[in-house]
C-alpha cells in the first residue's frame, strides 16, 4: 500500500536523521540570495515527499532542499526555491505546525491558501513557467491531488 511505504521511507529518514552529525554542505541561491542547504533525508521527514523535487523551509528560515531539486532543470530548482523564499517573506515557517502538515496532507483551506502565496511570490521572482513544470511532474507522479490542481490553475490564470 502506497501510505504504508511512504510512512515507511519518512521512518527511515528520520532515524538517519537522529544519528547523523548536523553538518550540511550549503550554497548561496543566485535569484533569491538564500543559502540553500542539500539534504533529502531534511526535505523527506518535512514535507512526506521523496519521489519528486522538493524543498521545504526550516521555522529558523533556513531552506532545504532534495537532491532531486539540487540536480532538476535551472528553472524547476528556482521555482522551487523562490517558492520556498515566498513561505518566509509570508511567515508561514514561523507558525507551521505539525498539526498544518497533516492538514495539510487533508487539503485544507488555509495551507492550500499558504501554497496560493508562495506560488505567487515564486511568479513573481520570473519563476512562473518552472513552478508550473514542477507542479505537472508532481501530479504526474504523486497523482492527482485537489492542492497541485488549485496551484497550477492559479498560476496559469496569473
Ligand atoms: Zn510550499
Amino acid at each position: 500500500m502506497k501510505l504504508f511505504q511512504d510512512l515507511k521511507v519518512i521512518a527511515a529518514a528520520k532515524r538517519r536523521l537522529a544519528f547523523t552529525f548536523l553538518f550540511f554542505p550549503d550554497y548561496v541561491d543566485p535569484l533569491t540570495r538564500k543559502k540553500i542547504i542539500v539534504n533529502d533525508d531534511v526535505v523527506t521527514v518535512g514535507t512526506g515527499v521523496y519521489s519528486i523535487p522538493c524543498a521545504v523551509v526550516w521555522p529558523c528560515g533556513s531552506i532545504v532542499i532534495n537532491n532531486a531539486a539540487n540536480t532538476a532543470s535551472p528553472a524547476v530548482r528556482s521555482a522551487i526555491i523562490a517558492h520556498e523564499v515566498g513561505h518566509i517573506v509570508h511567515e508561514h515557517h514561523k507558525v507551521i505546525t505539525k498539526k498544518d502538515f497533516f492538514l495539510r496532507l487533508l487539503g485544507n483551506k488555509k495551507q492550500i491558501q499558504w501554497e496560493l502565496d508562495a506560488d505567487a511570490y515564486a511568479a513573481s521572482l520570473g519563476c512562473k513557467e518552472g513552478l508550473v513544470e514542477w507542479l505537472e511532474l508532481a501530479q504526474k507522479v504523486l497523482g492527482p491531488k485537489r492542492e497541485i490542481r488549485l496551484r497550477l490553475a492559479a498560476l496559469k490564470s496569473m
